[in-house]
């Protein structure tokens, strides 16, 4: 017991230079509980113990990028649905729309920017906010680009 005591002393303790621990650590006749013990506990019994990860990229939530709503959950393109349909406008004119995309998280200027360049075509985001219009039947095109974009994607009509 007293010559354990006494390595875990010069372990924990930072006035003993590296090169001491290191040949501890490698020291095939110390047992590996006495090498593991100072780092197992580091953070015990501080809030750093568990710190609180994103349930999606598993990262801590001050490194999280996921896309999230306005509730704050997590809400990226894999778990929302683009619904595609055709609508006709005032003089006949044709759009195709593209709804059921959370407009937090996900940036529907940026999509629109997309799938105007895409498409070819000129669109806009409603008024609403939450619907994006391109002019003209581009539904093929449109469910093609956001499935890349990892959406998943309804047409209808
Ligand atoms: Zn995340």
């Amino acid at each position: 017991m007293h010559i354990r005591a006494g390595i875990h002393t010069r372990l924990t303790n930072p006035s003993v230079p590296p090169t001491s621990s290191l040949r501890l650590s490698i020291s095939p006749s110390l047992p590996p509980s006495l090498i593991i013990f100072p780092m197992s506990g580091l953070f015990a019994g501080t809030p750093l113990e568990r710190p609180v990860t994103c349930e999606f990229c598993g990262k801590p939530l001050a490194d999280c990028i996921c896309p999230r709503d306005a509730e704050g959950n997590v809400l990226p393109p894999s778990r929302q649905t683009a619904v595609i349909r055709i609508e006709k406008r005032r003089r006949g004119k044709t759009v195709t729309t593209v709804s059921g995309l959370d407009p937090v998280a996900s940036d529907l200027p940026a999509i629109l920017k997309q799938l105007k360049s895409t498409c070819a075509a000129g669109g806009t985001v409603s008024h609403t906010g939450d619907m994006v219009e391109i002019q003209g039947d581009h539904r093929e095109r449109i469910a093609a680009m956001l499935t890349e974009m990892g959406y998943k994607t309804r047409v209808i009509g």
